[in-house]
């Protein structure tokens, strides 16, 4: 009989392990707390309202459907408890068994322990914060069209990003755009000259990730948009609209976003103690086995595995938690071979800070400007699963390249039901 092997969450990693593992030797179930799986580094895009969140994001359910997958449930639900020992997890709406168990739940945002800022920032690590990004970038445009006082004016049509890896460039790079071209367009009331994108880095360098060469371009592209780059500014609170600094400065500001760093997902573990590493990762071996197991694994962003070239694990990117997931579909589906410890290849980092503008590390090779943009275009269009997002993503990219414009500058927000008891209140 097949053994149970359960997931815990449809991204990258768990996804491909799922692609991979022998159907007839597992009896694989994926629990999800989203019934979708999404493409995280086009949130941004999303959030400057680039693109439809449907084009970014694809039913788990539909894709569990194909053939490469067939076999694979799909379990919606939070993971809260895992006990170890019982070799149960449990979710808001169920228990289930397992025989192995892989944990590829990705992180959240780290706020670092600053006070009350989750509430007042707002986040790009999923497709609701970023639509929340959307609609309250949009929220601060219509307020400030109409606003006369000049103060809180400035502070409406001030947009600081915070954190200077690939999603606050690329987002500082989107409103940078959006200034130039769509505010002279569409907003009469507002002149670009009085919006103001500011970018924070607590270091002194962009994209410390990439290399030094991809740092300076990313600067010298925001520069172009007109954003303002500040470097070297740890930031220490966010309150009553206020944004200050360790070095004593400050900035007015309705809105933040917060792109400074994430946490490995937290879990209640039974039956055993398992304490996470650096931020909050799960410590493994080379296979990819949670220290202190048998039968658990953590593979993707969750993971801390550490080699000799990644002493302090490898870098939280797409590449790596693909990787892994095949690397451990392959042990699982052949128990009677040696296991293969795990080995990145590391197939290059790009971003992109706006139209015509990017920068690609591949090995030694740096490229920046127009080539490396469509370098970027091709290779996340080829990264989002499924033909329809595809050729929505490439419409949608081609409208805006020779348009300027996109039809998705919508303010939508949900509704609390039932509709009756939110008039009354
Ligand atoms: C804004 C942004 C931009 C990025 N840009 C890039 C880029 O350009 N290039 C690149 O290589 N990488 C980029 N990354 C990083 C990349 O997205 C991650 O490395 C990758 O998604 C990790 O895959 P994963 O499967 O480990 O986790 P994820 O893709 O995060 O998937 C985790 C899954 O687990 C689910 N889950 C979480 N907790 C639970 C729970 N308790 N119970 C059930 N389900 C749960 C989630 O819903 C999710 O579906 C970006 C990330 C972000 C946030």
């Amino acid at each position: 009989m097949a053994k149970k092997l359960i997931i815990i969450g449809g991204g990258f990693a768990g996804l491909n392990l799922a692609k991979h593992i022998d159907k007839k030797m597992w009896d694989v179930s994926i629990i999800d707390r989203n019934n979708y799986h999404s493409f995280p580094p086009l949130f941004y895009q999303v959030a400057s309202s680039g693109l439809e969140p449907a084009s970014i994001s694809f039913p788990l359910r539909r894709e569990l459907n194909g053939r490469r997958y067939r076999g694979v449930d799909y379990h919606m639900g939070a993971v809260r408890i895992i006990d170890v020992a019982t070799q149960t997890v449990s979710t808001q709406y169920e228990m289930l068994h397992y025989d192995t168990l892989v944990i590829a739940a990705g992180t959240t945002n780290n706020y670092f322990g600053i006070a009350d800022l989750e509430k007042h920032v707002f986040t790009l690590k999923s497709v609701p914060e970023a639509i929340r990004c959307r609609n309250e970038v949009l929220d601060r445009l219509e307020r400030a069209a109409m606003c006369t006082d000049p103060e809180r004016r400035r502070s409406l049509l001030t947009f600081v990003v915070v954190g200077g890896g690939p999603a606050g460039v690329e987002i500082a790079g989107a409103l940078g755009e959006m200034k130039r071209y769509v505010i002279k367009r569409e907003y009469r009331n507002i002149s670009p000259d009085e919006v103001r994108v500011i970018i924070v880095e607590g270091t002194d360098a962009l994209l410390r990730a990439m290399g030094p060469r991809s740092g300076r371009d990313a600067l010298e592209g925001l520069r172009q948009l007109c954003v303002d780059v500040q470097l070297g500014k740890t930031m220490k609170s966010y309150a009553d609209r206020r944004l200050t600094f360790s070095d004593g400065s400050s900035i007015d500001t309705d809105t933040v976003i917060w792109t400074a760093g994430v946490t490995g997902v937290s879990f209640e573990f039974a039956g055993a103690t398992i304490s996470p590493g650096h931020g909050n990762r799960l410590v493994t071996d080379a296979f990819n086995r949670v220290a202190g197991t048998d039968n658990v694994y953590a593979i993707g962003d969750i993971a801390l595995m550490s080699t000799a070239q990644y002493p302090h694990g490898h870098p939280q990117v797409a590449q790596v938690a693909l990787q892994q997931g095949r690397n451990l579909a392959d042990n699982l589906n052949h128990p009677e071979r040696e296991l293969r410890a795990f080995e990145y290849r590391d197939k290059g980092t790009m971003a992109t800070i706006g139209r015509n503008r990017a920068v690609v590390d591949m090995g030694h090779m740096h490229m920046s400007g127009r080539a490396a943009w469509w370098t970027w275009l091709f290779v996340h269009l080829m990264s989002i699963l499924g033909m329809r997002n595809r050729t929505v993503v490439l419409i949608n990219w081609m409208w805006n390249y020779f348009t300027f414009s996109t039809g998705l500058r919508l303010i939508m927000r949900p509704r609390r039901y039932p509709l009756r008891e939110h008039w009354a209140e």
